[in-house]
């Protein structure tokens, strides 16, 4: 099997895949100080899971936990709410760790060769763009100063993007991701920047296009994120898991793929409503069905994120949008 970039996904894989038997070839084209361009906030009550299965142990890479975590938007005032696993972690040491002992090649594999996976995330290196695709983009600082001491998301009117604030340590990634690059720029303007990063980030599920010939997909090459957070670690990692259950299983790949995919659009298949109703709200179509169908859901994108998010206030955000600020 041969894997095509090792972020995430790529990473866990190769260590998982090479763990049960499979003989894998995997190449990345970082440099090796490469300062990954992520938010590194997740939910510690479930990626441990990922982590045991992988040999290592979460703890060693949390740098941060949350205890309240701030929700504001241009729509609604301010709500505190309780942590529930939120924190940030040391994802480069992260996926470094998860293959260190393994043999990364120096070029790369012969793609046509077996089945090869593409891992590549917003690049869909080996599956190729897809023409219904959907990203915004986003730019974050490593920063010295941040605005709120706590974790700090601030949702822009019309579902146009987010501004986050996460403490690292005594440091902060803040951050902007959304539609307009040159709002995203404006709202960093006051932080100052020990290190600059971004790139886009793809918030729409491309489940009708999860494998072609020996190529599958996994993370957010496919789509794994979710479209109201922006949350793509953890989906990333059980599209992983998703893949290596039916690589055990299912030794004819067009059988695999297809197994594969269903599961995936079982597991993630919200993703396609959530989805609308961003598109639904910067349309301004407020009091669409999609909207009220699927308000909770966005609510439940939060809880997954380790927000414990309970105000019907925060609710209306996602049927009845003002104007964007
Ligand atoms: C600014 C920003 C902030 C974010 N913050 C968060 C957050 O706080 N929490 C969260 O859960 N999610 C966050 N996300 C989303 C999350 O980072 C991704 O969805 C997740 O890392 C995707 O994992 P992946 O394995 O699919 O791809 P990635 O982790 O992106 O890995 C892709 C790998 O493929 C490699 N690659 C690319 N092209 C090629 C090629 N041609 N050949 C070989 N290798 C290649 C890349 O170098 C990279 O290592 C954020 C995203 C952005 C852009």
């Amino acid at each position: 099997m041969n894997i095509c970039g090792l972020g995430v996904s790529g990473s866990y894989l190769f260590r998982r895949l090479t763990d049960i038997g499979f003989s894998v070839n995997a190449f990345d084209v970082k440099r090796s100080d490469y300062y990954i361009p992520c938010g590194y906030a997740t939910n510690e009550r479930k990626i441990g899971e990922y982590c045991k299965r992988a040999g290592i142990s979460f703890d060693d890479y949390i740098i941060s936990r949350a205890e309240n975590v701030i929700v504001a938007g241009d729509n609604f005032v301010e709500h505190t709410f309780k942590s529930s696993g939120l924190c940030t972690f040391d994802k480069n040491r992260f996926e470094h760790d998860l293959i260190k002992d393994l043999n990364v090649m120096k070029s790369k594999p012969d793609y046509n060769d077996g089945i090869s996976l593409d891992c590549s995330g917003i690049s869909r290196a080996l599956l190729g763009q897809s023409p219904d695709d959907y990203c915004m983009s986003a730019i974050e600082y490593l920063s010295e100063n941040a605005k709120h001491k706590s974790f700090y998301f601030k949702f822009y009117g019309k579902a146009m993007g987010y501004f986050w604030e996460f403490p690292m340590g005594n440091r902060y990634h803040v951050g902007a991701g959304g539609l307009d690059h040159s709002d995203n720029l404006r709202r960093l303007v006051p932080y100052q920047k020990i290190l600059v990063t971004g790139r886009k980030i793809r918030l729409k599920p491309l489940f009708e296009n999860i494998y072609k010939g020996n190529i599958a997909g996994t993370g957010e090459a496919i789509g794994c994120v979710s479209p109201i957070t922006g949350e793509g670690i953890i989906p990333s990692l059980k599209s992983a898991d998703l893949f290596i259950e039916c690589a055990r299983r299912y030794d004819d790949t067009p059988d695999l793929f297809e197994k594969y995919a269903v599961k995936i659009r079982r597991e993630f298949g919200r993703y396609y409503g959530l989805h609308r109703m961003v598109k639904n709200l910067q349309e301004g179509k407020t009091l669409k069905v999609d909207n009220i169908r699927f308000a909770r859901s966005a609510l439940n994108e939060f809880r997954e994120f380790g927000v414990d998010i309970t105000a019907p206030a925060v609710l209306s955000h996602f049927i009845m949008p003002k104007r964007h600020n």
